[in-house]
């Protein structure tokens, strides 16, 4: 199984691209990433559509696979999930994603990170007391973290964890409901759970400029979050077609391969916007 899985590999390695081959990890696999330090983020940067300024940046997890090579999240956060190593992964993920928080307010007072949370890290307290002790232990300004929950998620929190969002709020950490549109819940958890930002799916994103429906999704979105008091940030932005209807729309942060794919924190510091 091992052996045809490294074929695959070496005949797909010229692509160069994510998902083309059939690594499937199993727990141990991802239990060892996880010891052996494998898994690493890499960051996206987010741009202020108004000031064309970095607004801050969305890390986003990588297993380096010493024989596989780079392991998009879609192949194991599942797994993670399913099999509850997604609390230790988290753990990881805040972990480095504070530390590199930290290194940028040295340097930036106003940089922002998001970082990627699942259900099962809101329905324990591990992550709010991880936080409260980062927080304690390198003086972060919390406001400078941003939490994303997806739609979809908030369907899987226990009604009992919903206030630990809230301290986590009243603590001063961002609130982001990601991939906005897809799941169902919207409406009536919007206004139980405080939240700062909305992130509109990427779906509709790239469908704006040739689908009147995506674009009035966008629209709706747009003018949903700002009544709500919510900076709205669009993702998924590729072209400068899509960054001009944004802007005409009032959008307030952009992210997309228009502006850069995620890359790893050496390459973030030396990277600038060319709007
Ligand atoms: P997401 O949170 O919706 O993240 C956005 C995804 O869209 C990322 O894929 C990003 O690389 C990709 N993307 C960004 N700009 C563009 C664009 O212009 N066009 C297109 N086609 N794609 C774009 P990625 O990094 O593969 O992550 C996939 C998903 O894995 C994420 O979706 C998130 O749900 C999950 N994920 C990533 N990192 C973590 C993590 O640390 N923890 C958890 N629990 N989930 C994570
Ligand atoms: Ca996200
Ligand atoms: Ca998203
Ligand atoms: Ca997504």
């Amino acid at each position: 199984n091992r052996q045809a899985q490294r074929e695959l590999v070496s005949s797909n390695n010229d692509k160069g691209s994510q998902g083309k081959f059939d690594f499937i990890p199993t727990e141990q696999d991802l239990r060892d990433a996880i010891d052996n330090k494998q898994l690493v983020l890499y960051y996206q940067p987010q741009i202020n559509m108004e000031t064309q300024s970095v607004h801050g940046a969305e890390a986003l997890i990588r297993w380096l696979h010493p024989e596989f090579g780079i392991i998009p999240p879609d192949k194991f956060i599942a797994l993670a999930e399913q099999t509850g190593l997604i609390e230790q992964l988290t753990e990881v993920v805040i972990q480095l994603a504070i530390s590199q928080s930290v290194q940028w307010q040295k340097v930036d007072k106003t940089i922002r990170l998001s970082i990627n949370i699942s259900a099962q890290n809101i329905n324990s307290l591990k992550l709010p007391e991880q936080l409260k002790m980062l927080v304690k232990q390198y003086e972060l300004d919390p406001s400078l973290i941003v939490l994303e929950l997806t739609e979809s998620t908030l369907m899987d929190i226990e009604v009992t964890s919903l206030d630990i969002l809230t301290r986590l709020r009243l603590k001063g950490f961002q609130l982001s409901i990601d991939d906005f549109g897809t799941g169902y819940s919207s409406l009536s958890q919007l206004h139980k759970i405080p939240f700062t930002e909305l992130k509109i799916d990427q779906s509709f994103v790239a469908n704006m400029k040739k689908e009147n429906e995506s674009k009035a999704i966008v629209q709706t979105c747009i003018m949903l979050a700002h009544k709500l008091n919510m900076e709205v940030v669009a993702e998924g932005v590729e072209d400068k077609d899509t960054w001009d209807l944004l802007l005409a729309e009032g959008c307030d942060i952009a992210q997309g391969y228009y502006i850069a794919k995620p890359m790893p924190a050496d390459q973030f510091d030396k990277w600038q916007f060319k709007g």
